[in-house]
């Protein structure tokens, strides 16, 4: 035996912290986890969970706008900001509460406040010290701030899970996840909106079509795009803020939110102590099984700044604990990853995009539909989607698949198993659609390839 009190001592309750402790514990070891804010993390606080819930809300104001083509008559729709924080205020306690039974279930020991590494076997937490044999960082990341006149006068998107008032309008700056879809939800919520991206497309990394498609649309719906924007000052003004252009002009708004990216939470854990390598943008360095360069030290998800997303960090708290602790280690294969953007119309997709592919397969087909959606045909919405798949001419292997439209994401997490187990686009086209369904379109993409 050992004189230490854990195995494991994972830092940070989110996802990635969350899942690596339960799963140490069930395999044996004895597990500490310490948070200084919420079980949960960002996606339980301020990320998926809040968001998504604030974007069914926001969907109403479509669906409203939609339902008279059905024959629904209805007074004009009112929205009450406060209810609606005060219901997904409730909806995050209970999944604290969920959190915390699922962890003491596991026999993972719990530990509210700020955890700081002493030395390679010793975390604090509250002024107490603990010995483990491992130490887990999985604190995440926050967004990054800007470095302008009046930074501290703008908002991230933490501040919009907390916030007591709607603006009459509001100018996000960033064109990224956070940006498009809190653009869709302000939008939908009654908040004139407008986005300033830095280049002249939104979405950077995204497949080309996807991202001009989807910026006509949120135009249409009346969202404003500003490209090739920088801003160089932020300034309070009577009524909200005034936010001074490169090019001299100005805009107008009641609120400014800044989403150009997330930063690692690596500081303030006291890691210098161990030498522990960050990189440039100060993510931990990890290799292959998570240990950073301190050999009883280990980080998964945002910390480690690849690949930020929620179902990534829980994958590598499961490799982790089995490599560790299990008998059945797996490393997580970071291929083919599915992502969805909860924009409306939303995005989803899995794979290379059309320039990737080009630039590492000698010869690609394309094949790409435009339709408008059955429920359009009465709703008096104008809203298309586009569907794109990239093929490998010579194998006939489906190397991408892109899609903005309702449903996005519902489809592309089947569709990412099917890459994942190497289909072709004749495997596609001799599976029999689903119909009515827009889902259909993937099985029947016909149209010669461009
Ligand atoms: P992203 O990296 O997605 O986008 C950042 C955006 O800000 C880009 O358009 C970028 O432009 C722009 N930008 C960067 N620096 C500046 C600057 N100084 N001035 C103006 N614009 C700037 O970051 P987000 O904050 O939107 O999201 C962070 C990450 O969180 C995402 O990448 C994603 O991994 C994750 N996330 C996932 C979600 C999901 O799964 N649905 C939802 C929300 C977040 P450029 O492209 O030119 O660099």
């Amino acid at each position: 035996m050992t004189n230490y009190d854990y195995d494991l001592f994972v830092i940070g309750a989110g996802s990635g912290g969350v899942r690596a402790a339960r799963m140490a514990a069930d395999c044996g070891a004895r597990v500490a986890i310490a948070e200084q804010r919420s079980l949960g993390g960002t996606c339980i606080n301020a990320g998926c969970v809040p968001k998504k819930l604030f974007v069914y809300a926001s969907q109403f104001r479509a669906d409203f706008a939609a339902a008279p083509g059905f024959g629904w008559t209805m007074d004009q729709p009112g929205f009450d900001w406060p209810s609606l924080m005060t219901a997904k205020n409730r909806e995050v306690e209970r999944l604290h509460a969920v959190y915390n039974k699922l962890l003491q279930t596991s026999g993972v020991t719990v530990l509210s406040g700020k955890a700081k590494v002493l030395d390679a076997h010793t975390v604090e937490v509250n002024g107490k010290a603990y010995r483990s044999e491992r130490t887990l960082i999985a604190t995440g990341g926050r967004p990054v701030t800007p470095d302008i006149r009046g930074k501290e006068l703008v908002v991230t998107s933490n501040d919009l899970f907390s916030l007591e008032k709607l603006p009459d309008s509001i100018v996000i700056v960033g064109g990224g996840y956070i940006a498009v879809e809190f653009a869709g939800i302000l939008h939908g919520l009654g908040v004139k909106t407008t986005v300033c991206n830095r280049d002249d497309k939104i979405l950077n990394g995204f497949d080309d079509d996807i991202r001009d498609f989807l910026a006509e649309a949120m135009v249409r719906q009346g969202i404003t795009i500003l490209f090739n924007t920088e801003i160089k000052s932020v300034e309070k003004a009577d009524a909200g803020y005034v936010l001074r252009l490169a090019d001299g002009s100005t805009l107008q708004a009641g609120l400014v939110m800044y989403a150009i990216g997330r930063t690692p939470n690596s500081g303030g854990l006291g890691l210098e102590a161990l030498d522990v390598e960050l990189d440039e943008h100060h993510a931990i360095k990890v290799n292959e099984q998570y240990q950073s360069s301190a050999q009883s030290v280990y980080a998964i998800g945002d910390v480690t700044d690849r690949v930020k997303l929620t179902p990534v960090a829980i994958a590598e708290g499961v490799a982790l604990a089995q490599v560790l602790y299990g008998k059945s280690a797996k490393p997580v294969d970071y291929d083919h990853i599915p992502t969805a953007i909860f924009c409306q119309p939303p995005v989803s997709t899995v794979g290379l995009t059309e320039a990737q592919a080009r630039a590492e397969f000698k010869e690609i087909d394309i094949y790409k539909t435009v339709f408008k959606p059955m429920k359009n045909a009465l709703s008096g919405l104008d809203e298309k989607t586009l569907m794109k798949m990239v093929v490998e001419r010579n194998t006939d292997r489906v190397l991408g698949m892109h899609m903005v439209g309702e449903d996005a994401a519902e489809m592309m997490q089947g569709f990412a198993v099917a890459m994942r187990a190497g289909a072709t686009k004749a495997v596609f086209d001799s599976t029999i659609g689903i119909h009515p369904s827009a889902a259909e379109e993937w099985v029947t993409l016909r149209a010669s390839p461009s």
